[in-house]
């Protein structure tokens, strides 16, 4: 079997005795340190490590003081807890569709989007490749919104050299299988002096000094255990995205002319860090999405649908009073990407051989 995550944390083993050792697990200075290394590999003058990625998102969102009715428009192609955490920060959501070549917002989309209760926009920077951040950026500027960036999947990636998360509020995930890990995990990165501020207090209680509470606050933090899971995949993280990078590259040199196969593009001036690597399942390929899917299990090849559906697809959201229009049908790029994305094994545990049995079965399966 060839999964479609291997998660590796072997070395960090000295640094989590360390701390086991010291007796101090909570948040400490295992978490400055990671903050630290993080900030540097997201070129940001701020993180602020929290306790997943979700809980990311809604600090981000809760520092920027949203009322009942502000509206904060994001994809409706990502995983849950993009919507989740805008709705429990009290906020409206507004889709606004993707565009097929990197799977994430369109900024004209974005345009149209846009109305006076807008206050946010949250781009997801999917599977890892940046959005269209050399038009989002100046787009959320001429309208005075607030960025956060859902770059849960996109640690490293840049767009013209700059990095994803470090145009507003960037917002990781350090869950197990993303590509920096610390097994629950999140960091929150800015410029913003006190913007990161109010993300320390708000994350330990409100509080900045014990029992002196700023803000209704809430209990965000990370251990020190975690921490020290994530420190050594930061030190090597260049190695492990060099990796990604070059079985991204295999793979699709290797599925090129597959009939019926779209496969994933760079765009120009971005580092994608292939967080996954996804390819369309068109309706002129000789088996259907689903079909691929099964056939490669059965042949021992690891594969995901991510996602099945539009986020807001589903009873739970319908008539959801923060989501004023819930239609899929307004979103039609990512309902159709949905129904076609399948996404195969590019973490950097895979061996040439592995790469080759991957591009085989593919090209097998699909009558190239
Ligand atoms: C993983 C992920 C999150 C949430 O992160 P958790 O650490 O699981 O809470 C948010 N958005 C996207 C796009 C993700 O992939």
């Amino acid at each position: 079997m060839i999964p479609i995550t291997v998660v590796d944390v072997r070395d960090a083993e000295p640094l989590v005795a360390e701390v086991l050792r010291s007796g101090a697990i909570a948040q400490g200075p295992m978490v400055r340190r990671l903050e630290t290394a993080f900030a540097e590999v997201a070129g940001t003058r701020h993180a602020v490590a929290v306790n997943n990625g979700t809980t990311a998102l809604i600090g981000a969102l809760r520092v920027l003081d949203l009322r009942p009715g502000d509206e904060v428009i994001t994809s409706p192609f990502t995983f849950v807890a993009t919507l989740n955490a805008i709705l429990q920060a009290g906020a409206t959501v507004r889709f606004a569709d993707i565009s097929a070549d990197d799977f994430a917002i369109d900024p004209d989309k974005v345009v149209a989007a846009t109305g006076p209760r807008t206050k946010v926009l949250m781009p997801v920077h999917l599977y890892g490749q940046p959005a269209d951040m050399g038009k989002l950026a100046p787009l959320a500027a001429e309208h005075g919104l607030h960025v956060v960036e859902d770059a849960a999947q996109a640690v490293g990636a840049t767009f013209e050299g700059r990095q994803a998360g470090s145009y507003g509020l960037g917002c990781f995930s350090l869950y197990a299988t993303k590509n920096v890990t610390t097994a629950e995990g999140g960091v929150i990165t800015c410029d913003d002096d006190e913007l990161a501020d109010r993300l320390r207090v708000l994350r330990n209680q409100g509080m900045r000094t014990r029992y002196q509470y700023e803000m209704a606050g809430n209990n965000y933090r990370m251990t020190d255990l975690h921490a020290a899971v994530g420190i050594p995949q930061l030190e090597k993280l260049e190695a492990l995205t060099t990796a990604r990078r070059h079985n991204a590259q295999r793979l699709s040199a290797g599925l090129a002319g597959t009939p019926g196969l779209r496969l994933p593009a760079v765009l120009p001036g971005r580092e994608h860090v292939w967080h996954q690597y996804t390819v369309l399942v068109g309706p002129h390929a000789m088996l259907s999405r689903d079909e691929l899917a099964e056939q490669l299990t059965a042949r021992g090849i690891g594969n995901g649908v991510y996602y099945p559906k539009v986020v807001f697809d589903y009873d739970c959201y319908r008539e959801h009073p923060q989501i004023p229009d819930a239609s899929p049908s307004n979103v039609p790029v990512a309902t159709a990407v949905a129904a076609e994305a399948l996404s195969l094994p590019v973490h950097p545990a895979l061996s040439e051989a592995d790469l080759d049995t991957v591009i085989e079965t593919v090209r097998d399966l699909l009558g190239a």
